[in-house]
């Protein structure tokens, strides 16, 4: 099985960021506390099973100290059977992971970071409002790995406005020199509820021109491909076979159990989503409840989730496993609309499985939201 751990808390708020965190950490330790009872409440959602992951996403997981990942940890240990060679992935901000820190977080078993890099220019990283500097991304990566953490993802975002594409290539060279087995990159998106989105209203910025952006995005796929990278989802590329094996698990539809505020859980037929606030989430799990709303899956909802992340992995999605979650209404509904990707060159079919082409991977979500049954 897979455990996520939502830790809900940064420094700052980056201008482009909209997942839950809070930047006043008054409650920090209360929301650790509340995290372990809910590990506690919840070590029966999924029938029994040795965890292969473990994932503290955020937030800024690299804000928790060294006592309070001892107690998240130790609470996993006591009650889960965790598997010997599991992966432990801490997502983790350049400004915090001075050389004590990391060697804390080795030592505390954590083997693989997920690094907020997003780039390695100071002006962009200013633009973004990041806490961290070029150069405490650069030095971050290569203390990680004198420390022996080798197994590290940076994220990267592209189609950041600028004149030409020679920022993004630096990025993607100083990637390469520091010898980072995984990168996540994701295009730069306006959400309305962020400063940007915010600023997009009040036109003091221009929208993302989706030209420029298609256009990095070419770049990097084929850079990343001539240097031995994979692209095994959409967003992420590996070296070596250095999968995300947590998010891998994601996107395979394999049940997992989200702790912490706004985290999700999904046990195959139903998924379950706590409550987005930090101080409403610490009042329930006080009083014994989790603060979860309940979404139980229809046959479209589970092939249209299916087709919406399977088309966008290395491994496409199943041919039988469609019929069998739309409930054998699959092709009879799409049968046209295959072909008529397929004669585009967006998809293509072995005898299992259907997957999305290169061309086709820039229309990713078209193509899934052309492909969803109904109810
Ligand atoms: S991008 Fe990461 S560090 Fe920035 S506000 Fe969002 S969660 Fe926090």
């Amino acid at each position: 099985m897979h455990l996520y751990l939502h830790i809900p808390f940064c420094r700052q708020a980056c201008h482009y960021c909209d997942f839950h965190f809070s930047t006043n950490t008054s409650n920090k330790r209360a929301v650790v506390e509340a995290i372990v009872s809910e590990i506690i409440l919840r070590k029966d959602y999924l029938p029994k099973a040795d965890i292969e992951t473990i994932y503290f996403g955020g937030g800024t997981p690299s804000m928790l100290d060294g006592e309070e990942l001892h107690l998240l940890l130790d609470t996993i240990n006591q009650h889960f059977t965790v598997a010997t060679n599991a992966e432990i992935t801490l997502e983790a901000n350049p400004d915090d992971l001075h050389r004590d820190k990391l060697q804390q977080l080795y030592n505390a078993g954590i083997n693989r970071l997920s690094i907020g890099i997003q780039s390695f220019h100071e002006p962009h990283l200013k633009f973004l409002n990041r806490v961290h500097s070029a150069l405490e991304g650069e030095h971050c990566v290569k203390i990680a790995q004198e420390i022996g953490i080798n197994n590290i993802s940076i994220d990267l975002i592209y189609a950041i406005p600028a004149p030409d594409h020679s920022i993004l290539m630096q990025d993607i060279q100083k990637t390469f020199a520091l010898n980072i087995s995984h990168i996540s990159a994701y295009c730069l998106t306006i959400e309305p509820q962020t400063a940007f989105g915010s600023w997009l209203k009040k036109k003091k910025i221009k929208p993302i021109d989706e030209e420029y952006a298609a256009q990095q995005f070419e770049i990097l796929v084929k850079t990343l491909a001539e240097n031995g990278y994979e692209q095994y989802e959409i967003s992420n590329f590996a070296r070596n076979g250095h999968y995300s094996l947590h998010n891998s698990s994601y996107w395979k539809q394999k049940p997992y159990l989200g702790v912490g505020p706004s985290a999700h859980s999904y046990n195959g037929v139903s998924r379950e989503y706590n409550v987005s606030n930090n101080a409403r989430y610490v009042e329930a799990i006080q009083k014994q409840i989790i603060p979860a709303t309940l979404e139980t899956l229809t046959p479209a909802d589970q092939t249209n989730e299916y087709l919406l992340t399977g088309l966008r992995t290395k491994w496409g999605v199943n041919k039988e496993k469609l019929e069998l979650l739309s409930g054998n209404s699959f092709y009879s509904v799409h049968r046209a609309d295959l072909e008529k990707l397929s004669e585009k060159n967006w998809i293509r079919e072995d005898a299992a499985n259907w997957y999305l082409t290169d061309s086709g991977k820039l229309f990713a979500d078209r193509i899934s939201s052309d492909l969803f049954i109904e109810e």
